[in-house]
């Protein structure tokens, strides 16, 4: 809560405003040389001709990194950075790092974004020379359920933050930025994160991953919004557990495996914890519980492969590891083999069919197979079922409407439609559903709207791109509708 006061303008009592950094000269000086120092160390690179430049004048300087201009030494040391430029285009050149404070005002949390901007067209120089300039971007107001932009006067609470994450199941901090319009990640300030202490954050115990957090490229959201929003966040730092806390705990929260997998006495605990593992590795290990990191990364390499895979058998993922291995087959060539295999219909119980002796061979052999099927029993169908529905052709000055007549006029439509057409071809042959095409008698032969009706009644009608066909085209497939009674 903060102090009380009486507002002139109104007449009444209000909550004093925040004082927070206005200009550059509000920096306590520690912070302004700290932002300053890490901006500075850093070398110009042209990648072109392989040299590298002075940050201050743009010089090319020795391979000890010395600059004659400057008559000074650039460090270069391990974790040197290298800002990559066009040393032609040096004047053009600019760029800006993000940096994060914390400070605290009366107990309450202020989160400075600060940005410090650094280009070479010096206005009095006829030489690329650098300059440096600092802004505060943005100052936010930290609290246990929102986030103040001070600075803009905007309000961002967590649980809209939380309706946004429920959209997606697969979730990036860089989402939730967006919300909060910030868009660029930046270094933290370590050496305060004690302050921090008396505040709302007492009980994140954030500041025990000080060494960590040292070198990490941050969001707003891992430092505010993810350690005071969710109750496993000070279990995972505790634990050490520092990718996982500062990244995905948001999908942790909905996560019933978690506890089982983040039991101290558990099976994993020690195995996750030595290999520091990330919010990806974790979601492997719940896929394969191996404590073989080998396996659990390709997992990660390939995860959206794996689940698709999983979604059509439940196959021992350690096994087709090995198999693919053998095979020296991609698991993306393996995902559409079990595909076509599916959709022939074989028995995915077979153990000759699941690994099959080779597979790429199995794999361009069911390839093959689909597509004399698609040709042969299924377009012969479709004929005969059109045959029937063609009583239902609609016809005016513009338009026409008539049902879809072979495989091919399918597989044409959804091609030029850009849309899912040919996953409808089996249920069309088999009378399941039926597809009409509408198209304007202007153009017979290009595509208009794709449409999908069943027991008479519409279940979709698509332009282009799936969007949705106008007002006036709409009255006209509706009044179709009606007469198919
Ligand atoms: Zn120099």
């Amino acid at each position: 809560m903060r102090q009380l006061q009486f507002d002139t303008y109104t007449g009444n009592i209000i909550e004093a405003k925040l004082d927070y950094w206005q200009d550059i000269e509000d920096i306590p000086i520690l912070i302004r040389n700290f932002i300053h120092k890490k901006t500075t160390n850093y070398i110009l690179r042209d990648e072109d001709n392989s040299k590298n430049y002075c940050p201050i004048c743009a010089h090319e300087i020795d391979k000890y990194g010395f600059c004659q201009n400057c008559q000074k030494f650039c460090n270069i040391v391990d974790d040197t950075e290298f800002k990559i430029f066009d040393i032609d285009k040096i004047k053009q050149y600019a760029f800006f790092d993000t940096y994060y404070i914390f400070d605290v005002v009366n107990n309450e949390v202020i989160l400075y974004v600060i940005d410090e901007y650094v280009y070479y067209d010096h206005p009095n120089l006829a030489i690329p020379y650098r300059i440096m300039e600092t802004k505060i971007k943005h100052a936010y107001h930290v609290l246990n359920n929102k986030i103040i932009d001070l600075k803009g006067n905007v309000t961002y609470f967590y649980k809209d933050i939380d309706k946004q994450n429920k959209k997606d199941d697969e979730i990036y901090n860089y989402r939730i930025d967006n919300y909060l319009n910030n868009y660029d990640d930046g270094i933290l300030y370590t050496d305060n994160l004690d302050l921090l202490k008396d505040t709302i954050y007492r009980y994140t115990n954030i500041w025990l991953a000080k060494d960590y957090l040292k070198n990490q490229h941050l969001f707003v959201s891992n430092l505010t919004y993810i350690p005071l929003h969710f109750s496993c966040f000070e279990y995972l730092i505790k634990d050490k557990f520092y990718s996982l806390a500062f990244d995905n705990p948001h999908l942790l929260k909905y996560d019933n495996n978690a506890r089982i997998l983040l039991d101290k006495n558990g099976e994993y605990f020690d195995f996750m914890l030595k290999n520091n593992f990330d919010f990806y590795q974790y979601k492997a290990l719940q896929i394969c519980k191996i404590k073989d990191m080998r396996i659990i990364n390709f997992i990660v390499r390939y995860l959206r492969i794996v689940e698709q895979i999983l979604e059509i058998k439940k196959i021992d993922i350690v096994k087709l590891y090995y198999y693919l291995k053998k095979q020296n087959v991609n698991i993306v060539e393996y995902r559409d083999y079990l595909n076509l295999a599916r959709d022939l219909g074989y028995n995915l119980k077979e153990k000759n069919i699941i690994f099959p002796k080779n597979l790429m061979e199995e794999h361009n052999k069911l390839f093959e197979k689909k597509y004399i099927v698609f040709d042969k029993s299924y377009d012969k169908k479709i004929k005969e079922i059109s045959s029937k529905l063609i009583k239902n052709k609609y016809e005016d000055n513009n338009y026409v409407i008539y049902p879809a007549s072979s495989v091919k006029e399918m597989l044409d439509e959804g091609k030029n439609q850009n849309n899912c057409l040919r996953t409808y071809i089996k249920d069309y042959s088999n009378g399941k559903t039926e597809i009409y095409f509408m198209r304007k008698k202007s153009n017979l032969n290009k595509s208009f709207v794709t449409i999908e009706v069943k027991d008479n009644k519409l279940i979709q009608a698509r332009l282009k791109n799936n969007l949705d066909p106008s007002d006036k085209i709409m009255k006209i497939i509706n009044k179709w509708l009606m007469s198919l009674k």
